[in-house]
């Protein structure tokens, strides 16, 4: 399957075997309305074996979110047939209600009103650390 398969729309490659359905829910597409390719298992030179998802006619994605889920998979915007942008992913400085704190004793775990925010303490570890109690959380 070729990467300019489609006309207008984003293609995510790369993705960790196995990974594609919970990149689909982390960036909330809808299944049962958009038109979505996924491959998965696919051969890669890179990792051995990959997932790919395709998405028509959608050209706006949540990076920080994917970012923080697979920060090795890339995405290519489509228009016109053809690559016109390429998105590195990065993991994202801050994340907010995306981690949740499992300290038991923090505010947030006590207020639910609370946004759980984290910052990125070490990208190669992939460590982020509780705004409210320093709890360190690996994604
Ligand atoms: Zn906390």
């Amino acid at each position: 399957m070729e990467v300019n398969s489609i006309e207008r729309g984003i293609v995510i490659d790369h993705i960790r075997a196995g990974f594609a359905m919970k990149v689909l829910e982390y960036l909330n597409i809808d299944t049962g309305n958009d038109t979505v390719a996924v491959i998965m298992n696919a051969a890669s030179r890179k990792h051995g074996k990959k997932d790919i998802i395709k998405i028509e006619n959608i050209t706006d994605v949540d990076s920080a979110a994917l970012g923080l889920l697979d920060h090795t998979a890339t995405v290519n915007i489509i228009e016109d047939g053809r690559i016109a942008r390429k998105i590195k992913l990065t993991l994202p400085l801050k994340v907010i209600n995306v981690i949740k704190c499992r300290n038991p004793r923090c505010v947030t775990s006590v207020e639910p009103a609370i946004p759980h925010v984290f910052h990125l303490v070490d990208a190669a570890k992939e460590e982020y650390r509780c705004e409210y109690c320093d709890e360190i959380v690996k994604v």
